[in-house]
């Protein structure tokens, strides 16, 4: 059981990193919920997760393509036990059309959010003498695609960053671990299946099947529900020795 732990989860109003917050909640860990919005119905998800499961759940407002604010999430969460980098942003264009803008709001939010966090939350697991850092990168951490640039940049960045985290940290009984998964139905691939369809000139249902799926030989997409499994095991003691490697929940993807 995770309880008496904190869990901040990063982008977790919805997705992936909301399916990873309920099942460490499951688990028994506190969890602190986050994304850039501050509306009610931020605040009342964290009332209905710590409802359902009996845990101390809250939502804490942080812009993650700001440094500063990044920072400021870990600190206000006062405890840091379990560290998950899930936020994460999209963007399909070209190298040539690609808004110069979005390639740094990419590396920001993508990468650059998880090395402030981190720099934040491994003090505080070093205090605790125990603690977990899962970074959620993504097969294209691991492999690339067209029209992609700077989220495959982003991506490959956080195993890299993963890989230095499980060094720093690699006499203390802490691990630091990236979660690779291929196509999980969230509305992050969702915003992507109109771009999809206008550049493969393909319905709707080609573009999932044919194009998506075409790299997950599983032919299914992942659920959150198996990422935030994969997480709570990364979180076991069974774990303790798994640290600075890449976890695939990608159908295949990435055996090709
Ligand atoms: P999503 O859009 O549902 O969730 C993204 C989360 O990040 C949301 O909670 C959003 O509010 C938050 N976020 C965005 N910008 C932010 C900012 N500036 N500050 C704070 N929070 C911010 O998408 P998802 O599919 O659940 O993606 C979650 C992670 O999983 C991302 O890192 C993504 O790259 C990765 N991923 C997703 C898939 C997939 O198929 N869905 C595959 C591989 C990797």
């Amino acid at each position: 059981s995770l309880a008496g732990k904190t869990a901040v989860v990063t982008g977790s109003n919805s997705g992936i990193g909301l399916g990873i917050a309920r099942e460490l909640a499951r688990a028994g860990a506190d969890v602190v919920l986050n994304s850039f919005t501050d509306r009610d119905e931020d605040h009342a998800l964290a009332g209905e997760l710590g409802r359902e499961f009996s845990v101390g759940a809250r939502y804490v407002k942080a812009d993650l393509s700001q440094g500063d604010e990044a920072r400021a999430l870990v600190a206000q969460a006062g405890r840091c036990d379990i560290l998950v980098n899930n936020a994460g942003i999209q963007h399909v264009a070209s190298v040539e059309d690609f808004p110069a803008g979005k390639w740094d709001a990419i590396l920001a939010i993508n990468l650059s959010s998880a090395f402030h966090t981190a720099a934040v939350a491994v003090p505080m697991m070093r205090a605790a003498g125990w603690g977990r850092i899962v970074n959620i990168a993504s097969a294209h951490g691991l492999r690339a695609s067209p029209y992609k640039s700077a989220y495959v940049a982003a991506k490959h960045g956080v195993v890299g960053l993963t890989k230095t985290l499980a060094l720093e940290t690699a006499e203390a009984p802490i691990t630091c671990n990236a979660i690779c998964p291929g196509y999980v139905m969230t509305p992050l691939v969702e915003a992507q299946i109109p771009d999809t369809m206008a550049r493969y000139g393909v319905d709707r249902e080609t573009a999932i099947r044919d194009v998506m799926l075409e790299r997950q030989p599983s032919r299914e997409f992942a659920t959150v529900e198996q990422l935030g499994a994969m997480t709570v095991f990364l979180c076991s003691e069974a774990a303790a020795q798994v640290t600075g490697t890449t976890l695939s929940v990608d159908g295949g993807w990435t055996a090709r």
